[in-house]
């Protein structure tokens, strides 16, 4: 299937304004998870790429536990996520 000179620069002209709005991938699709912490009770936004290499050798049963930026605490991954 041949394609048109159109659609080649129809799709060079999107590619390049992507990169335009984004040229370091800064806007790709990040999930944040909401930890707490078990001490102070305060929340922390932590993206969820980090609590994977947090997660990466435990056990499939634990949990993953992140040091409390306020009190150097334990934070645990709330259960209950705000809407
Ligand atoms: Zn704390």
């Amino acid at each position: 299937m041949a394609k048109s000179k159109e659609q080649d620069d129809l799709n060079k002209a999107f590619l390049e304004s992507l990169d335009e709005e984004d040229p370091f991938g800064l806007n790709e699709d990040i999930k944040i998870l909401i930890f707490k912490c078990l001490d102070c009770g305060k929340e922390d936004e932590v993206p969820e790429y980090v609590v994977e290499e947090f997660g990466f050798d435990l056990d499939e049963n634990e949990e993953v536990e992140v040091v409390c930026p306020f009190c150097n605490g334990t934070m645990r991954q709330a259960k209950e996520y705000p809407k």
